[in-house]
Formats: structure tokens, C-alpha cells, sequence
């Protein structure tokens, strides 16, 4: 865990979040400024800032959990389709710096397919 990281502290249960989903290695929240209803974040347990800090086996088992949730998260915002983006680094948007997977839920005609 590393000091002044909100995910770290979610992830610990020191601060609330409204955690949808754990496995083993990760954690599923909700985003607190979400893009669309259900906007979720998948985190590694462990503080990575980085993808390519996160162990080979680690990052499988974020991806499995990326993977089911994707659809557990359309289905239960009866959504038409979900991005699924990383921005991995500050140059890319990187705000948090603890690595973590958006899926953000769309809906025919909201803008993300144009
Ligand atoms: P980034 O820009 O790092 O890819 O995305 C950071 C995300 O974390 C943003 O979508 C932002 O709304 C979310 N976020 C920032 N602070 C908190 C927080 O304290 N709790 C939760 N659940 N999400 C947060
Ligand atoms: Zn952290």
C-alpha cells in the first residue's frame, strides 16, 4: 500500500467505495465522477502506477476480472456496448497513480460510436 493513494485506501477499506466486485489480486469500484451510470474501476490490489509495473501474472488476473465485469456491467445498466480504456501515464490522462481499467457503459446514440 502506498501512502496518499485514494486507491490504496479504497482498496483497504480505509476511506468507503462502492466496491462491485474482488477477486484474489483485484478490486472493482465505482468511479466517484462517472462518465456514464455504472462507471467502474478495476484496480490491482497491490499500488502499481503503471500497466508494465504489474506482475505478468497479476495483469492476467486484472484482465480476467475486466473481462466478466465488461459484461456484468452492460448487462446490469442494460447498456449497448462498454469502453474499455487504461490511460497509462500522465501524458495520457493519468490522474490517479495507482493503474486502473475504465469501463464506462454506452448507450446507442450517446456520442461513443461517432
Ligand atoms: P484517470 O484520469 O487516472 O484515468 O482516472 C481517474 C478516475 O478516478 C477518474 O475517473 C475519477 O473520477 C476517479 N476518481 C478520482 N478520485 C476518486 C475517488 O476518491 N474515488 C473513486 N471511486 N473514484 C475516484
Ligand atoms: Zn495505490
Amino acid at each position: 500500500m502506498a501512502e496518499d493513494c485514494i486507491f490504496c485506501s479504497i482498496v483497504s477499506g480505509e476511506i468507503p467505495g462502492r466496491i462491485v466486485a474482488e477477486t484474489d489480486h483485484a478490486v472493482a469500484f465505482l468511479d466517484a465522477n462517472p462518465l456514464a451510470p455504472g462507471h467502474t474501476l478495476v484496480v490491482p490490489k497491490q499500488h502499481y502506477g503503471r500497466l508494465s509495473d504489474v506482475p505478468g501474472d497479476e495483469a492476467a488476473e486484472l484482465f480476467d476480472a475486466v473481462h466478466e465485469l465488461s459484461a456484468a456491467v452492460e448487462d446490469a445498466l442494460d447498456a449497448d456496448a462498454v469502453s474499455i480504456g487504461i490511460n497509462d501515464g500522465e501524458a495520457a490522462g493519468q490522474e490517479i497513480p495507482h493503474t486502473h481499467v475504465h469501463l464506462v457503459p454506452r448507450f446507442d446514440g450517446d456520442g461513443g460510436g461517432s
